[in-house]
């Protein structure tokens, strides 16, 4: 049995099955998640396409309702964190402020205006566009963010008129769970939809007749199959896939002050976040002094189990993804780089390993051309920087980058050349409900947030009037 459960058609829902959740501090199981069974699937789909029809009709409702639901979330922020915490690592302080994120967002898309154009209004006709609700979405989301990235999915696509089925990833599902668990009393029955399982699920989920969207997130090589799926049917997608971020630093920044910076950017959440800086390019005048301030950062950082006062950074978040960035510093060591700071595991039970900084490597190390996904960072030193905006670019990632520099105007040219979604001057990882974000190449498809973010949950309809 499994004290978490799932929300189908506003009820509480157990499975056939569960599967174990476990503690990436102790590498053992510490909970069980229902495992949605295929029939249970077309409940919930069945649940929200009959929400739909009344739900698309009553815009004030919705309102409402999403406001109401970020108030909930956010006072509950105590309840839902160590939740979070307990199955995806973060500390919980961190924990706290993804759920009150969610809750951010979710006010965001309460007020955000659903745009009515005119486009003729004469003698002949009055034409309007207007944004019309799709039907029922299919959202999917990753572990390193369950709560905040499903509030990005969750805003626009009810405010917009559509109801939901989400499926939060079975690294992470009970914070999601427990989250639909609270919305009961907020979203009509079968607006809001969770269910847990396997990938299996997933693909069901992408594979069913009744979604008319699917909102995905997670990695490049899921994301293609979601793609595929959603093909036959000419489902939309948007796809928010993985990155590997480059920072280019100019040759006339402070290596101390920049250093503190990008450190923060590259290892948030211990380095598992998509749009996290995943290479740094240096100029080889400032490469020591900026390798070895990276690398003292790195080794004063405060590493443990997310429930410890004091704890800046967790445990990576599962095995598979322990044994992966593993696997690509040891490669890395074993072509010639240098571990700076950090370069293994840390001893002990769970899925810990040091905050690592690695030097003297260049392109062509897996770790550079691969998405680390982890505490782990290669800095690489450039000549010319012409060539390092090629190698930033020569990727088929475009998730999003960052220029670093005394002079803002200068990093902005060269910014302007990195072909990514986002491109930051001298910060990172700076988003926010009204910035679009997405990727170009592999990073994506389509973009979250913002009024475009909510266009992704629309079909345009043409109102025309005749006035003959
Ligand atoms: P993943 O692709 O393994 O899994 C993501 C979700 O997809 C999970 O819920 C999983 O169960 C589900 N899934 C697996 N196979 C499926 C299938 N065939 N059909 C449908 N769904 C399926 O990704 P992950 O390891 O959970 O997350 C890490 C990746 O996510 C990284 O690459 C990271 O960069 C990316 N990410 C991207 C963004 C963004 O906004 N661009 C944000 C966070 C994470």
């Amino acid at each position: 049995m499994s004290e978490f459960t799932m929300t189908v058609g506003g009820a509480s829902v157990t499975a056939p099955a569960t599967f174990g959740v476990v503690d990436p501090a102790t590498g053992e199981v510490h909970a069980q998640a229902p495992d949605c069974s295929r029939q249970q699937l077309d409940q919930a789909m069945n649940a929200a396409a009959g929400a739909f029809k009344s739900w698309r009709r009553d815009e004030g409702a919705r309102r409402k309702a999403l406001h109401e639901a970020a108030d909930l979330l956010m006072s509950r922020a105590a309840e839902l964190a160590p939740v979070l915490t307990g199955e995806q690592g973060k500390p919980l302080q961190d924990a706290t402020f993804e759920v009150i994120g969610a809750g951010i967002w979710l006010k965001y898309f309460a007020d955000l205006e659903l745009p009515r154009e005119v486009i003729q209004d004469d003698d002949n006709a009055f034409v309007e566009v207007l944004r019309r609700p799709m039907g029922v979405v299919a959202a999917i989301t990753p572990w390193n963010y369950p709560l905040v990235l499903a509030s990005w999915k969750i805003g626009p696509a009810l405010l917009a008129g559509n109801t939901m089925v989400l499926k939060p990833s079975p690294y992470t599902p009970l914070a999601t769970l427990k989250m639909g668990e609270l919305l009961r009393e907020v979203f009509p029955p079968g607006v809001f939809n969770v269910i847990s399982g396997g990938d299996a699920l997933g693909s069901w989920m992408t594979g069913h007749d009744t979604p008319r969207k699917v909102s995905f997130t997670g990695s490049v090589a899921t994301g293609k199959k979601v793609a595929a799926a959603a093909a036959p049917d000419l489902k939309r997608v948007t796809l928010e896939l993985g990155g590997n971020d480059p920072a280019i630093l100019l040759d006339d920044v402070d290596p101390a002050t920049v250093a503190e910076k990008v450190f923060a950017g590259a290892f948030q959440n211990n380095g598992q976040v998509c749009s996290a800086i995943k290479r740094v390019y240096v100029p080889e005048a400032l490469y020591g002094d900026v390798v070895d301030a990276l690398a003292a950062k790195a080794r004063s950082a405060k590493v443990g189990n997310g429930m410890d006062e004091g704890v800046e950074y967790g445990p990576i978040n599962n095995r598979p993804q322990f044994e992966r960035v593993s696997e690509l510093v040891a490669d890395a060591l074993a072509g010639g780089a240098r571990a700076a700071a950090g370069g293994k595991p840390i001893d002990g039970p769970g899925f810990f390993f040091e905050p690592t900084i690695l030097a003297d490597l260049s392109d062509g190390a897996r770790i550079v051309d691969e998405e680390q996904f982890g505490p782990a960072l290669p800095v690489i030193s450039y000549r010319d920087l012409d060539d390092a905006v090629d190698r930033a670019n020569g990727t088929h990632f475009g998730l999003s980058g960052s220029v670093w520099s005394a002079d803002p105007e200068r990093a902005a040219e060269v910014a302007g050349r990195l072909e990514c979604g986002t491109a930051w001057v001298n910060t990172h990882l700076a988003l926010s409900p009204q910035q679009p974000f997405g990727g170009f190449k592999w990073s994506g498809v389509g973009v979250e947030n913002g009024p475009w973010g909510l266009y992704g949950f629309t079909e345009i309809q043409v109102m025309h009037r005749s006035k003959h």
